[in-house]
């Protein structure tokens, strides 16, 4: 017999507990990570408390639903859809095999949250294929925790409307970055970046849904950038990003990888899905660089990719 705050609980009951299903969807939804189990058409049969959290949609808004409908809409790194194709579902029903990968979901919000999913099938005792269950994990980087928010404002570094920090706080990393060069010849980069045509955005659609747009692209790009990064909103509709090291590859492929993730991101306004994408500018800083000179050029080199057409990453070592 064992013993629960004192009181005797059977093992008969703990049995017909575990029995009923209901003692594996308790651990289930105690977990951190998302979880959901699909049926073989891939409709969404179980959604965990966790998959809630991560994704903001609710298993009223999701149960009954074929995943291929593009409820997460996932992309790979490549910016590639994988409901369609490619999907670690479906190709986990088809040969059995258990599959992990890096996917970025689309959050209720519109913004892109970075996810390791991995994909098992579900057998009968016959080994006939019942579904699939798949789990995720946030792999979010510079998203701020509620303590972490509270000492910003406390400091007045917090813009309130995109939840990331603002131009002063961009600044005093700026500071801190170029004392950290000098002394442990620690070198860093800077991306710079501008929503494009966002005037018209607003003038369509009005301001308020503008806001939501700059929320949506301050979370994708917080979520997406490693957690020693600096994302902040440099005025209206323009964020800088202080990013550690200057390798270009690594750079250019982290404003690529931003680029990409906003450009498939999308906010569903009464039913319609709208979409804005982001110009960008991705510079080291150089010998003898101060803010001034630093922020100039890479203004400069955002101002390339709107000449050449929008929604571009420029770079100039
Ligand atoms: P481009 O592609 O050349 O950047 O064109 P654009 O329309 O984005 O650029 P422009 O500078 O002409 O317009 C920026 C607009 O951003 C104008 C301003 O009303 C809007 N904006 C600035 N801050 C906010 C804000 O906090 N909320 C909303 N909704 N709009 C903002
Ligand atoms: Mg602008
Ligand atoms: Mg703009």
């Amino acid at each position: 017999m064992a013993q629960f705050m004192g009181t005797a609980v059977s093992d008969d009951l703990i049995n017909e507990h575990i029995a009923s299903g209901d003692f594996f969807k308790q651990i289930i939804n105690g977990l951190d990570d998302g979880v959901y189990i699909v049926d073989p058409e891939r409709r969404i049969t179980f959604w965990s408390h966790g998959a809630h959290r991560i994704t903001g949609y609710t298993p009223d808004e999701v149960l009954g639903q074929s995943c291929a409908d593009g409820i997460l809409v996932h992309v790979d790194e490549g910016g590639n859809y994988l409901c369609k194709e490619g999907c670690p579902l479906a190709a986990t029903m088809q040969d059995c095999q258990h599959r992990s990968c890096n996917v970025f979901l689309h959050h209720k919000d519109g913004h892109r949250v970075p996810v390791r999913v991995s994909a098992s099938v579900i057998q009968d005792r016959f080994g006939r294929t019942i579904g699939c269950v798949e789990s995720f994990q946030d792999q979010s980087g510079t998203q701020a925790d509620v303590e972490r928010i509270k000492e910003l404002e406390e400091m007045a570094f917090f813009d309130a409307l995109t939840g990331i920090v603002n131009r002063r706080y961009v600044e005093s990393t700026f500071a801190s970055r170029f004392a950290e060069m000098d002394r442990l010849d620690r070198p860093f980069s800077v991306i710079m970046l501008d929503v494009d045509h966002f005037k018209k955005f607003n003038d369509t659609y009005g301001h308020e849904t503008g806001d939501r747009v700059l929320q949506l692209v301050a979370r994708t790009l917080s979520c997406n950038c490693r957690p020693y990064d600096t994302v902040g909103r440099w005025g209206g509709e323009e964020f800088m990003i202080v990013a550690t090291g200057t390798d270009q590859e690594t750079i250019t492929g982290l404003a690529e990888r931003l680029r990409m993730l906003v450009e498939t991101s999308s906010l569903d306004v009464d039913g319609e899905n709208l979409h804005v994408t982001i110009s960008l500018g991705v510079t080291p800083v150089r010998p003898g660089d101060d803010m001034k000179s630093l922020t100039n050029r890479v203004d400069d080199l955002l101002y390339q990719s709107k000449e050449q057409g929008r929604n571009r990453v420029t770079y100039c070592a």
